[in-house]
């Protein structure tokens, strides 16, 4: 049986192309079809880059969770739009640097459910947990059996919003929905971002925006500030909202402006 039949039987459209189906393609990896793959190459005639944004981005979640990890011991993530698993994800880093934590991936593909819970089944700890459901309804996420069963909300917990809030438009009141996820969680709790922007190269950007509209995917660049905005009064760590190459580099980039994502970390107040 071919991937798109199978797909089929499962209930997935593959004829729409979806946002982690194209980050899957971007990484190199096979959990995608054809329509994602043309969106996919409308975005990198945009961006010639864009495989590299896209490693970039998860390379960036890699240092948020270790730093969350390592220097604020968090043991419990919440990772909002986890995309397809693949190396470098929430998963396999605190696998490695703090075995211990506790993870709960939210996606609303059912693709990346069909493959996150492969992956759960087969960690025999049990220690990371799906829950598919949509981020523009945060309090029935949180609300959600799954998440309150394995994380405890009255711990730090670190919540990751990596390239994902583009996916909503200013109507879905990204700012309102990100906010309550921040009130819903305790002091010590930090939050990492990153949104894509046209404040690097504006031309390209809209040239991507462009091809999203063709394919009926929602993508909406957002400035410096309106990024700035998302974190609400939480405290910036150093280096405060910077492009997502220069966050914390484990070597100093050449370009940090030639992935064009701003990102930053934050942590709540005690
Ligand atoms: N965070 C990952 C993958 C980003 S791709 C990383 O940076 O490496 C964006 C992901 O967000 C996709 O998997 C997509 O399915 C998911 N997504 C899009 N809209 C969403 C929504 N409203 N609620 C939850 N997840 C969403």
């Amino acid at each position: 049986m071919t991937q798109d039949q199978n797909a089929a039987l499962s209930g997935i459209d593959t004829s729409v192309p979806h946002s982690a189906r194209m980050y899957d393609y971007w990484l190199g990896g096979s959990s995608n079809f054809e329509a994602d793959r043309e969106l996919g190459k409308a975005f990198e005639q945009a961006i010639p880059s864009i495989k590299t944004m896209a490693r970039e981005n998860r390379r960036f979640l890699g240092r948020a969770v270790r730093m969350m990890a390592e220097e604020a011991g968090i043991r419990q993530f919440l990772d909002i739009g986890t995309g397809v698993p693949a190396a470098g994800d929430t998963h396999s880093v605190t696998q490695i640097v703090a075995p211990d934590s506790r993870i709960v991936c939210v996606d609303n593909d059912p693709i990346v459910h069909a493959h996150t819970k492969a992956l759960t089944e087969n960690t025999a700890d049990g220690r990371t947990r799906y829950v598919q459901a949509d981020m523009k309804e945060p309090e029935k996420l949180l609300a959600d059996p799954e998440l309150t069963g394995h994380l405890d909300l009255d711990r730090p917990v670190g919540l990751l919003l990596v390239a994902v809030l583009m996916l909503l438009s200013d109507h879905d009141r990204p700012w309102a929905k990100v906010s309550t996820l921040l009130d819903a969680l305790p002091p010590g709790s930090h939050v990492a971002i990153t949104h894509p922007t046209a404040d690097f190269d504006p031309q390209a950007m809209a040239e991507v925006v462009e091809a999203a509209g063709r394919g009926q995917m929602t993508l909406v660049p957002r400035n410096k500030a309106q990024v700035e905005e998302f974190f609400g009064g939480w405290e910036l760590v150093e280096p405060g909202v910077v492009p997502v190459m220069g966050w914390r580099p484990e070597e100093t980039p050449t370009d940090p402006k030639a992935a064009y994502y701003w990102s930053g970390v934050a942590r709540k107040k005690g």
